[in-house]
């Protein structure tokens, strides 16, 4: 059947506009969020499989708006990194993190995500500088997850970042490894601490032979280069038991905790620090 090529198009830029619409309006309650107080970190627990208890946790940032209720990252981060309003939001996060990891227990790690914006923009080092100095945290508490996105462009300049805080004690890993442009390049050029699995192979374990495969080969190389991996969206007993055969060293996941509030976090009296 033939169809009317104009009324696509009229349909076509209606969406299209009622898209850029939606994203006008996103920018514009993020640069309020970023003034009022809306945002909010959860955080997962890390499981290390060696010493069989939780050694840190991943800082995830949530905005509680009032006129959309809890936005996820997925939506508005996009929106946040192209308007620059990233910047704010991940000082923030960073500043938060550093406080709340002071009152948790001194051997846990806490994990900050960084987006490729908001790590080549020029405060970003001092930023981490001021954090670590003002929460008094022990740097090596301090985990920066980039992505592979970080290393596309000016891979000179990336390096350089990373050695900086390298140079402040502060450790990097590599997030979501596997779905991107991951290349052996950069894992042989840049100082990474950790790996951590992308969960779409952890997902598939049951189902896809390759997914196997390849995490047995990433954790390989991880043991070989003296590289941390981890293993991400872990929620069976099925995937613990295989990624624990395959010698993951950590492990995030439902299986071990649901992104929760500081206070929410079943920290041991024993490991909790005297506030
Ligand atoms: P990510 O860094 O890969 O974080 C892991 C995501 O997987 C989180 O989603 C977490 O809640 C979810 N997850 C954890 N365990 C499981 C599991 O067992 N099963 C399943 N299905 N999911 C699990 P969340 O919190 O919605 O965050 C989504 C993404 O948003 C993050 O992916 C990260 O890329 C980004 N993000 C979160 N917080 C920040 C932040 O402070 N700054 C920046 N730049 N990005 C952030
Ligand atoms: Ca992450
Ligand atoms: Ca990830
Ligand atoms: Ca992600």
């Amino acid at each position: 059947a033939k169809r009317s090529g104009r009324n696509d198009i009229a349909v076509y830029d209606a969406k299209l506009h009622e898209t850029y619409l939606e994203r006008q309006q996103i920018e514009a309650d993020l640069r309020k969020a970023a003034q009022s107080r809306e945002f909010f970190l959860v955080y997962q627990p890390i499981f290390c499989v060696k010493s069989a208890r939780v050694c840190g946790y991943e800082a995830l940032l949530r905005w509680q708006s009032p006129v959309r209720g809890i936005v996820s990252p997925n939506e508005f981060i996009p929106v946040a990194e192209e308007t620059g309003i990233i910047e704010e939001i991940g000082s923030w996060v960073i500043r938060k993190a550093c406080k709340d990891a002071a009152a948790l227990p001194e051997h846990t790690t806490i994990a900050v995500n960084v987006s490729p914006v908001q790590f080549r923009s020029r405060a970003f080092v001092s930023v981490v500088t001021r954090a670590l100095q003002d929460s008094r945290i022990n740097p090596n508490r301090l985990e920066i997850e980039i992505t592979e996105g970080v290393m596309i462009g000016d891979a000179g300049e990336a390096l350089k970042i990373l050695r900086a805080l390298k140079a402040l004690g502060v450790r990097i890993s590599l997030d979501d490894f596997g779905t991107g442009y991951s290349s052996f390049s950069y894992i042989s050029a840049f100082p990474f601490d950790k790996i951590k699995i992308d969960q779409s192979f952890v997902r598939d374990l049951g189902q896809r032979s390759e997914s196997l495969a390849i995490i047995r080969a990433v954790s390989g190389m991880c043991s070989s280069l003296g590289i941390v991996s981890t293993a991400e969206g872990v929620e069976t007993e099925q995937q613990f038991e295989i990624l624990r055969t395959e010698h993951c060293d950590t492990m995030q996941g439902y299986l071990f905790g649901k992104p929760v509030a500081l206070n929410e976090l079943n920290v041991s009296n024993a490991d909790r620090v005297a506030a």
